[in-house]
């Protein structure tokens, strides 16, 4: 592409979809085409306005209670998951329930179980009002949840000589590691299983950006405010130094934020679609930004198995 006035693009690699993303969109666009509209999903089936907005064109409802669901309703669970009592109490309903979990937030559900049948104490690192923190932990009668490393300090006291640490599939590793070695000081001596949740595609993108914002003045993120893993990334951009931004994509960059810039570094969080970055790129050549190069490696394709009922 034609270099024009020192002004360079650079694209994070990998950025967008991941593969539960993909799985949990999949799963709607089927449950349309087998049972016609309106399909309704529990929350925002994966945490992007746009991609929300689109699905609901086509005829599907989002809602955050089952109450007004109407009588043999078709409902899908968003890809952060549901805490049992959900699943119950909407089987209990006599709704037709389509898991559109994520794979790797139901093993999360699995340690969990797993780890308190076992009589370990568990504590989740994540935000608590994430959903799929709130599912991860309904799934154990007790459990304690940390954000940051204030809240290590202000959990009570265990008396149990094992904890088991589990975490929010979206976070900062680098945060995570920090809040999980105080967590170790804070209960010296005991037995702590950790197990790190955080998974392939936040931890690719996040070392995708980290390069690309060693290499520009400002990074933008292309995601919504709600997505955990989009925040992340804008984090992560700024702590290694750059300008970083989050935006939805659609209306192009801020005021001002482009003024004086040579290099601009673009990311996206897992639940952003491609047409989003397209967007963005469009807005960004109108201003005369042509050169567009690439950081990183694709990651290996992942592709989750789509529930039972829409396997060919
Ligand atoms: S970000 Fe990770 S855990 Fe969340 S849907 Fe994607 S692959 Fe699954």
């Amino acid at each position: 592409m034609k270099h024009k006035g020192g002004k360079k693009i650079i694209i994070a690699v990998p950025h967008g979809f991941c593969a539960g993303v993909r799985r949990a969109l999949e799963t709607v666009e089927k449950a349309l085409e087998l049972y016609g509209k309106p399909v309704y999903v529990r929350h925002e089936i994966v945490h992007n306005k746009y991609v929300v907005d689109s699905l609901r064109e086509k005829g599907v409802v989002f809602l955050e209670s089952s109450s007004k669901l109407p009588k043999k309703a078709h409902l899908v669970f968003s890809a952060h998951g549901v805490p049992p009592e959900v699943e119950d109490d909407v089987a209990r309903k006599g709704y037709d329930i389509i898991d559109a979990t994520c794979p790797l937030v139901k093993k999360i559900h699995l340690q969990a179980v797993s780890y308190s049948s076992k009589g370990y104490t568990i504590i989740i690192v994540g935000h608590k009002k994430h959903p799929e923190v709130v599912g991860t932990a309904g799934q154990v009668d007790e459990c304690h949840i940390v954000e940051s490393l204030k809240d290590v300090e202000k959990l009570p006291e265990i008396k149990n000589k094992r904890i088991a640490c589990l975490t929010q599939t979206t976070l900062s590793a680098d945060d995570t590691r920090e809040i999980i070695c105080a967590i170790k000081k804070r209960f010296r001596g005991r037995k702590i299983a950790v197990l790190n949740d955080i998974c392939y595609a936040t931890q690719n993108r996040q070392n995708a950006v980290k390069a690309l914002a060693k290499k520009c003045d400002a990074v933008f993120i292309i995601g919504s405010e709600n997505s955990s893993n989009a925040n992340r990334l804008r984090e992560v951009a700024e702590k290694t130094g750059a300008k970083a931004y989050l935006i939805s994509g659609e209306k192009g960059a801020p005021p001002n934020t482009l003024r004086g810039l040579k290099k601009i570094g673009i990311s996206a969080g897992a639940s952003t679609p491609e047409i989003l970055i397209s967007k963005f790129i469009s807005f960004l050549n109108k201003k005369g930004w042509h050169d567009i190069e690439t950081i990183g490696s694709e990651e290996k394709k992942i592709v989750f198995r789509l529930p039972e009922r829409f396997e060919n």
